[in-house]
């Protein structure tokens, strides 16, 4: 039986090339972002896959009540509900002391709240409608190991991969397995804005693979975390970073 996926912030990036992976799988597919405009582009354009099932869906992650509402829809439109990766992110590159009280609050509000509510509402509807599955987190290297000016996306990150965790110890009697992704710099419309030259410069010399990564690398791993094949990995924080956060001294000589 094809796979019932649910991914939040599908309208760019490395959320895009997830649902891109898993329709090229055969899976169906609900896309959820809060751009309207650019998740039904994304819907309509992966619809043009031979045999492609895919739903399109506007909420906010940080709205509770939108994200439970859309998780029951996606639910009945795909008639079940295996797999839910809470990918929407935002950025924000700040030195700690600049860092505002209403930014910080911005960030977590996506990061952290809307992971909560995407993987917590998934995981009751998985289990009300009796099935097993898989349930992913797209955190990041930064949530890993501390970088500056990461006061706001660090913290919501390491949140999430924590959270992740407490859900998998929790929810693996249920059947439900959960497991945070890192990616390392990718190159997406985020890094673009995130991104400038010096930080760039600085990635791309302490990746040990001195580049960014793609949007289909990191949907590689989500698409092999939710199948069977990977039946016993669970709670696992996994980089997909090009061996940053291994990497020790690497003089530039
Ligand atoms: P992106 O900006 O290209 O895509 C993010 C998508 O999420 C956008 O379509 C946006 O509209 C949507 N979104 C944002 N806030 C939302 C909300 N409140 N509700 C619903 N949708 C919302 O970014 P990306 O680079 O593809 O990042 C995806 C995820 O990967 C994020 O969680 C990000 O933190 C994480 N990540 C990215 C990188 C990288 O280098 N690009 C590295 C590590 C982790």
């Amino acid at each position: 039986m094809s796979q019932q996926v649910f991914i939040t912030g599908a309208a760019s990036g490395i959320g895009l090339a997830m649902a891109s992976a898993f329709v090229a799988e055969g899976a169906k597919v609900t896309l959820l972002d809060r751009d309207s405009d650019r998740v039904e582009a994304a819907r309509a354009d992966l619809a043009k896959e031979a045999g492609a099932a895919v739903w399109a869906m506007t909420a906010d992650v940080a709205e509770a009540a939108e994200m439970t509402q859309a998780i029951a829809a996606a639910a009945r439109a795909m008639e079940g509900l295996d797999v839910v990766i809470a990918n929407a992110g935002i950025g924000l590159t700040k030195p700690f002391l600049e860092t505002t009280p209403e930014a910080f609050a911005a960030v977590h509000a996506v990061n952290i709240r809307g992971v909560f509510h995407t993987i917590w509402a998934g995981a009751r509807e998985m289990i009300a409608r009796g099935q097993a599955g898989s349930l992913l987190v797209n955190a990041s290297v930064t949530g890993l190991r501390p970088s500056t000016e990461r006061a706001a996306y660090g913290s919501s990150k390491a949140a999430a991969i924590n959270l992740a965790q407490v859900a998998a110890i929790e929810l693996a009697p249920q059947g439900l397995r959960v497991n945070a992704i890192c990616p390392g710099p990718v190159a997406t419309p985020l890094t673009e804005v995130m991104h400038d030259g010096p930080t760039r410069q600085e990635w791309e010399t302490r990746v040990p693979m001195q580049r960014y990564g793609t949007p289909e690398e990191i949907a590689d791993l989500a698409v092999f975390l939710a199948s069977p094949r990977a039946s016993y990995i669970n709670g696992q924080a996994i980089a997909v970073d090009g061996g940053w956060t291994i990497a020790g001294l690497m003089p530039q000589r």
